[in-house]
């Protein structure tokens, strides 16, 4: 190459300026910096101000401890910190900052002032720096703590102007990080203001519900159940929705490690297991947790955001986290359940379904009500939205959800088989293959006899995949493929393996019965309600959902006024 150029070491205000973008890549990671920096400095009350998203103005007020004024050009300095000075501080650090690059980062790339005074000073100080260079220092009257403003953000630097995209995407950025430290700290007042309109605000009362209210409304406030858990050193605290309160995407899903929002997807995968076969396809729960780890067990220092950590007992972490979410799962739906008792046990005409988990019904005090309601014979009338069947019965009305109601048949059936023996075998006339994971291949392994005996055949064949030559015998055919894997995936993630057997014959019913969106004919309906009321627990499905609802007469004449 003729025109090759000599290798040079920067000028620093160009290495400053390629080491911005490293930090601050956006308007939002600078208001995150600034929170850091905020919180690290012991802040109560942290407001923040932007305008045009941030590429105009970002100010964020704070409370906090302040910096002396012989100190304040030093915090502009690159890796000027407070925080660490050795590399043992790096191994238990208990601040959210460590690199000392924010500050000098964003001053590099903005004009910047600081207005800070420590606690009972009487006049604190100013600095002012354009794109880098201290232009101003001076005393200055502020009541104590930090006030930082940021101006004409990538100024000097039009190409990552030019990567910003819409100033409405930037404003939900810089939104969705003061949500997320709000969440992580609920013990922080927060308060953001959008072109001088308020647009969140938390209380700093401690309470995570209250900031679930601020961000997301107070419908999702009250779905949301806590969640807690310590053990070996370890703790979690939080809280996540019921599952029947979701949302499309993951957004809503906040993890924090020691009070530090963290993006880290298998934490999030791990909660979602927990709620596994209980959320509908394509549904995410909301979540806010946050774990409290002793510092040498977290790494923070792998991204240049610090968004993402490395855990030193990664297994201990998700187990504890699963564990925990599990538990309160289960305790929101045993107080349905006692809900739904109670309701039968007080008002006379209920005979609302009753979902069970419990195997036999509290043995309480004698009750006009049992507890099971044993389904009356019904009439069925016709189908709604190819998902309900609509009958009518001595009692009322009863809106049955097909697909639950096929599950309860299927899965009473196959167990019965499996009890007295095996559940008979339906060879395939073609074997199908299956490519399986490693959870999978392990948990053909480990359940060998218990897949034999629900009527699975599966042969070895080649390294990651396996034969299926037959399936459980029921009058509908499912997908092989999509039958076997799903009962191998719920094999792999069993919680316990107590839960197994109960585990591979749910899903396997879950795979056979009649989806919604299916039409049926009014035999067809008859036929499964029968079978429905021939079941031991009708009202629930093997997962523990509710088959039907049921209204009442008397429930229908008060909604018409009639009482
Ligand atoms: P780091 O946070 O990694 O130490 P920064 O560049 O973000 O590096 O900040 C440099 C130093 O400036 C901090 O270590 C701290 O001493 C001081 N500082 C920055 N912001 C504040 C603030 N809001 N309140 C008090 N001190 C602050
Ligand atoms: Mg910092």
């Amino acid at each position: 190459m003729s025109d090759r150029r000599p290798i040079r070491i920067l000028p620093p205000d160009v290495a400053a300026k390629i080491a911005a973008g490293e930090v601050v890549e956006r308007p939002a990671s600078a208001v995150k910096e600034l929170i850091d920096n905020s919180l690290d400095a012991g802040a109560t009350d942290i407001t923040v101000e932007a305008r045009d998203a941030g590429l105009k103005l970002i100010r964020v007020t704070d409370n906090g401890c302040g910096i002396p004024a012989h100190d304040l050009h030093l915090a502009f300095d690159s890796h000027a910190t407070s925080k660490v000075s050795t590399l043992e501080d790096l191994e238990r650090l208990t601040t959210l900052g460590f690199r000392g690059e924010a500050l000098p980062s964003i001053a590099a790339v903005s004009r910047l002032d600081m207005v800070t005074a420590l606690e009972g000073e009487e006049v604190g100080s100013h600095i002012r720096l354009e794109y880098g260079e201290i232009v101003e220092q001076s005393p200055h009257a502020s009541p104590p703590g930090t006030r930082v403003a940021v101006s004409d953000l990538f100024g000097n630097v039009p190409v990552r102007r030019k990567f910003v995209r819409s100033l409405r995407a930037e404003a939900n950025q810089v939104r969705s990080i003061v949500v997320q430290y709000a969440l992580a700290r609920p013990d922080v007042r927060f308060s953001l203001t959008l072109d001088g309109v308020p647009v969140f605000h938390t209380p700093g009362s401690g309470d995570v519900r209250a900031v679930i209210a601020a961000a997301y409304g107070p419908e999702a406030a009250r779905h949301m159940h806590d969640v807690e858990m310590a053990e070996s050193g370890l703790a979690l605290r939080g809280m996540v929705s019921a599952p029947g309160f979701t949302r499309q995407n993951r957004s809503a899903i906040h993890l924090h490690v020691n009070g530090r929002p963290v993006q880290n997807r298998n934490l999030a995968f791990v909660l979602e297991e927990a709620y596994s076969g209980r959320l509908m396809t394509g549904r995410h729960p909301l979540a806010s947790v946050n774990l409290v780890l002793p510092p040498s067990d977290v790494d923070p220092n792998i991204h240049p955001a610090k968004s993402e950590v490395r855990f030193a007992r990664e297994r201990e972490v998700h187990g504890m986290l699963h564990r925990a979410v599990s538990d309160t799962l289960l305790q929101i739906r045993l107080a349905e359940i006692e809900i739904h008792s109670t309701a039968a046990l007080d008002s006379s005409d209920a005979v609302t379904s009753t979902p069970s988990l419990l195997d036999e019904p509290p043995a309480a005090e004698p009750s006009p009500q049992p507890l099971v309601p044993d389904l009356p014979v019904l009439r069925v009338f016709g189908q709604t939205n190819a998902e309900f069947i609509v009958a009518e019965g001595p009692q009322g009305l009863y809106m049955i959800d097909q697909h639950a109601a096929h599950e309860r048949v299927l899965f009473d059936r196959l167990d019965r088989q499996f009890e007295d023996g095996e559940v008979s075998a339906q060879p395939l006339l073609e074997p199908a293959t299956i490519e399986l994971d490693a959870a999978q291949l392990l948990a053909i392994e480990e359940n060998r006899e218990l897949l034999r005996r629900t009527g699975f055949v599966l042969e070895p064949f080649g390294s990651g995949a396996c034969l299926i030559r037959a399936i459980p015998a029921i009058d509908r055919t499912p997908h092989p493929v999509e039958l076997v894997g799903e009962v191998l995936t719920e094999l792999a993630s069993l919680p316990a393996p107590s839960a197994a057997r109960e585990r591979a014959l749910a899903a396997t019913a879950c795979k056979m019965a009649v989806k919604a969106g299916q039409t049926l004919d009014l035999q067809e309906m008859r036929e499964l309600v029968r079978q429905l009321e021939r079941t031991a627990r009708p009202a629930t499905c093997p997962h523990g959902r509710p088959t039907m609802i049921h209204l009442s007469h008397v429930q229908l004449e008060r909604e018409f006024g009639r009482r």
